[in-house]
């Protein structure tokens, strides 16, 4: 590997084929597979990982927002998109885009058919979101026969799934609220299916549904988090490699007298003669204030050196006062020797929230 000049994200593509390889192993061979892939991709490049993984045949793609699913398109990528979280401004490009809506309730779903309609379109693709217990967006059960004779107005949508959303697949304390919410959507399905002439396809499982509930897989599954390496739990940790490694280089080596102090609002103050590395990482690049004044660290030459004093916008003082170091040292963020998911702890926060802040100004660079 390169040793980084500037601060770089270097994606490993050889990781991803691993957790892809490694998530499909927990599937049944006819479970499809859905790669979620908002948010840049959790942070780290939504294009590379999509044309990746239709290499490896994944069966369709999630993204929360219409932008997110155009820029895809943008690039070529063909296989079809869920929208998670559509709006109905969007619904013109997304039909125009051949993006698929997650619809969730009857406004969504009259708007979606409005749009659709006046584009001529006959059976679009549509996936509809019940809410079993996450109360974030979703039907609920009663409004099926509603659904359903709406549905029967118009012969421009078609419902391609039924999905809804685990609230606590990670945690198995939560088991027996995962198991009301398995119950419900099965409960949903069915009346959904009572009322149709065909069967649409069924999907709850995020990366920990997989994981921990194999009875409910259905007949697509939807992973985000286990692709980019983080299982949820220090077990299934090892059986993933974070695709992500956020590294930097020490710009600027400053020796500081006893009682001085080190950055904004003078939030460091030296114990004694000590050594602070300057590094070009702050705020604006993902790195949150909250890993300031000695929460977070990172790692030189294999040692951990604590953030002091305030993150800045666009760099960091850390403390390398027992660290054997010089300028143009390569600084480790997080990789998969260091995890993100460690660094976030330090600020009582979780990986997801760390991998996808890093920032756009971030260049990122491929490993094949
Ligand atoms: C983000 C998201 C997922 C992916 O969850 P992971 O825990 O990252 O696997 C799946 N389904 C929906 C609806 C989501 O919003």
């Amino acid at each position: 590997m390169p040793k980084a000049q500037e601060t770089v994200l270097e994606i490993d593509l050889s990781a991803l084929t691993h957790n892809f390889n490694y998530l499909k192993s927990k599937i049944q061979p006819q479970t499809k597979f859905l790669a979620v892939i908002k948010a840049f991709a959790y942070g780290s490049d939504s294009v590379e990982v999509a044309k990746h993984l239709e290499k490896l045949n994944v069966d369709y793609f999630a993204v929360a927002y219409a932008k997110e699913g155009v820029v895809l398109r943008d690039a070529g990528v063909t296989t079809p998109i869920i929208v998670l979280h559509p709006q109905p401004i969007n619904f013109e490009i997304l039909i125009d885009r051949c993006l698929e809506p997650s619809i969730y309730s009857a406004n969504v779903l009259n708007e979606f058919i409005k749009t659709a309609e006046a584009k001529n379109q006959k059976h679009y693709p549509i996936h509809l979101k019940f809410n079993t217990g996450l109360n974030r967006l979703g039907f609920i059960n009663s409004d099926i026969p509603s659904i359903v004779s709406k549905l029967n107005t118009s012969a421009s949508v078609k419902v391609v799934s039924l999905f809804s959303h685990l609230a606590a697949s990670e945690d198995n304390n939560e088991l027996n609220f995962t198991e009301l919410q398995i119950k419900r959507f099965k409960s949903i399905a069915d009346n959904f299916e009572s009322k149709i002439d065909y069967k649409p396809w069924l999907h709850l499982c995020n990366t920990s549904g997989v994981l921990n509930y194999p009875e409910a897989h259905f007949d697509m599954v939807r992973c985000g988090i286990g692709l980019y390496g983080f299982g949820n739990s220090v077990e299934e940790d090892k059986n993933l490699k974070p695709i992500a490694c956020l590294k930097s280089v020490i710009s600027q080596i400053h020796k500081i007298d006893k009682d001085e102090t080190v950055g904004y609002n003078r939030a460091y103050t030296s114990k004694g003669f000590e050594k602070s590395a300057t590094i070009p990482i702050g705020h604006a690049d993902g790195i949150n204030r909250i890993y300031g004044k000695g929460n977070g660290f990172v790692i030189i030459n294999g040692e951990k050196a604590p953030i002091i004093g305030n993150v800045c916008m666009d760099m960091i003082m850390v403390n390398i006062s027992d660290i054997e170091c010089k300028e143009g040292d390569e600084v480790i963020i997080f990789n998969s020797d260091y995890s993100a998911s460690h660094l976030s702890a330090s600020a009582k926060t979780i990986s997801y929230e760390i991998i996808t802040a890093v920032s756009q100004r971030v260049k990122r660079v491929f490993l094949e």
